[in-house]
C-alpha cells in the first residue's frame, strides 16, 4: 500500500466520518503550495476555507507566534496579560468599533453573537423575557453548534441533531420584502453572510445590504455580519459589507484573523452593544489568549496596509475574467463570487463537483466541491500571478469546452 493509502486507511479507522477529505495527505506547505507525504506539490487553490489568506508559513506571523511562544502562551481570563489591550484596541480599531469580544472558532463567535444581540434586545430594546427573534437566511452557514445548526437549512447539517434552539425566523436569501415582512417588534437581530460561502459564494444582488442595513437601522435591529469567511481581505475589501458601504452594528470574524496558525474569532461592536456582557456572563478559557492575540496582532498589522486587499483586487478581477470566458464553453454554468473568490458551478451531466475536484487532485490543484455541483475557489491572497495563471490552465483543461 502506499504511504498515502496507508495514511489515510489508518485515519479512517480512527476518526469520525464527519468529513469526507480528497484522498492527498499532506506533510508541508509554503505560500501558496502544499507538499504531500510522497512528495507531490499541489497548488492551494482553498486555503483553509479562506483561515489562510496569508498563505502557508507566512514569515511575518510565524515569527509572531514563535516570539510569543518564548514569553507567555496562557493566562485564561483570570488575570491580564500584556497583549490582550493592544490586541482588543487594534482589532476593533480595524473595524472602526469600540470593543471586541474574543473567543477561538467561527462557531462560537456566532454563538457569541447570538447571546449578545438576545441581551441586548432585553436589556436596551425592551423585548420581554425569553421572546427574542433572530432573522437569518436560507442556505446560510454559521457554524456547526446545536444553536447555531438549528436555524440551518441544510438537512445533513442539521437532521437528527434536535431539540433545536428556538429563536430564529429564516427568509430567502437576497429578498429584502420577505426580511422586512419576518421582522417584528421581538427581533432583535438580522444575521447575515455579506456573501453566503458555503452555499457556493453567492453574492447578494445590488442593493440588499444597503437595505439590510435601512431596515435594521429603522426597526431598531442590531445587524450583525457574518465576515468570517468573507472578511479580513478575501473579497478585495477588509470587510465584504465595505463594496456597499455598508457598516454593519456587529462584525462577527475568525478563520484568517488566526492567520492560519491558531484559531482566533472575535465579535467585534460599539459600547452600546458589547456593553450588555458583565463578569461571569460569558467566557472562553483559550479566549483573546497571549499566542492568539499575537498572531492576531500581526494580522491585523498586515491588514492595516491594505496590500492583501490590493492583491486580492487585482488578481481577483484576472480570476473572474479568466473563469468567466469559461462559462457556457464545458462543463461551467456558472461563476459567481468577488475578488480571490469564487463559486463555479458545474454542468450536472458532466461531472459532479466531487470529481473535478479529483481531477483536478491530480493535475496538482486543491479545490473543494460545496453542495454537489458547485467547486469553490479561494487561493491564499498571496499566490503570485504565474502560479494563479498555472492554476487556471489547469482549470481549463478539466472544464473548458
Ligand atoms: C467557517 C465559518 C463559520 C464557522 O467557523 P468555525 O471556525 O469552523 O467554527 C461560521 N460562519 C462562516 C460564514 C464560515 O465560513
Amino acid at each position: 500500500m502506499s504511504t498515502t493509502a496507508q495514511a489515510i486507511s489508518s485515519a479512517d479507522a480512527h476518526s469520525a466520518h464527519n468529513y469526507h477529505p480528497l484522498p492527498v495527505v499532506i506533510a508541508h506547505a509554503e505560500g501558496a503550495w502544499m507538499t504531500d507525504v510522497e512528495g507531490r506539490r499541489y497548488l492551494d487553490m482553498l486555503a483553509g476555507y479562506s483561515a489562510l489568506n496569508f498563505g502557508h508559513g507566512n514569515r511575518r506571523l510565524l515569527d509572531a507566534a514563535r516570539a510569543q511562544l518564548e514569553r507567555v502562551t496562557l493566562t485564561s481570563r483570570a488575570f491580564h496579560h500584556d497583549r490582550f489591550a493592544e490586541f482588543c484596541t487594534n482589532l476593533a480599531a480595524l473595524c472602526g468599533k469600540e470593543m471586541v469580544l474574543p473567543m477561538n472558532t467561527g462557531a462560537e463567535a456566532v454563538e457569541t453573537a447570538v447571546k449578545t444581540a438576545r441581551k441586548w434586545g432585553y436589556e436596551v430594546k425592551g423585548v420581554p423575557d425569553g421572546h427574542a427573534k433572530i432573522v437569518v437566511a436560507a442556505d446560510n452557514f454559521h457554524g456547526r453548534t446545536t444553536t447555531i445548526v438549528s436555524f440551518s437549512t441544510d438537512h445533513d447539517a442539521r437532521d437528527h441533531f434536535g431539540p433545536y434552539t428556538p429563536g430564529f425566523e429564516i427568509v430567502p436569501y437576497g429578498d429584502l420584502t420577505a426580511l422586512a415582512a419576518a421582522v417584528t417588534s421581538n427581533t432583535v437581530a438580522v444575521l447575515l453572510e455579506p456573501i453566503q460561502g458555503e452555499a457556493g459564494v453567492l453574492v447578494p444582488p445590488a442593493g440588499y445590504l444597503q437595505g439590510v442595513r435601512e431596515l435594521t437601522r429603522e426597526r431598531n435591529v442590531l445587524f450583525m455580519a457574518d465576515e468570517i469567511q468573507s472578511g479580513l481581505g478575501r473579497t478585495g475589501r477588509t470587510f465584504a459589507c465595505e463594496h456597499e458601504g455598508v457598516v454593519p452594528d456587529v462584525y462577527i470574524l475568525g478563520k484568517a484573523l488566526g492567520g492560519g496558525v491558531v484559531p482566533v474569532s472575535a465579535v467585534v461592536a460599539d459600547r452600546d452593544v458589547l456593553g450588555v456582557f458583565r463578569p461571569g456572563e460569558h467566557g472562553s478559557t483559550f479566549g483573546g489568549n497571549p499566542l492568539a492575540c499575537a498572531v492576531a496582532l500581526e494580522v491585523i498589522a498586515m491588514l492595516r496596509g491594505g496590500e492583501y486587499q490590493q492583491r486580492a483586487t487585482e488578481l481577483g478581477d484576472h480570476l473572474h475574467r479568466e473563469l468567466n470566458l469559461l462559462v457556457g464553453g464545458g462543463a461551467v454554468t456558472a461563476v459567481r463570487g468577488r475578488g480571490l473568490w469564487a463559486g463555479v458551478d458545474i454542468d450536472p451531466a458532466l461531472g459532479t463537483g466531487r470529481e473535478i475536484s479529483e481531477k483536478l487532485m491530480e493535475l496538482g490543484v486543491l479545490v473543494k466541491d460545496t453542495h454537489g455541483s458547485t467547486i469553490r475557489i479561494a487561493p491564499p491572497l498571496v499566490i503570485s500571478k504565474e502560479d494563479l495563471d498555472w492554476g487556471l490552465d489547469q482549470l481549463r483543461s478539466v472544464l473548458g469546452g
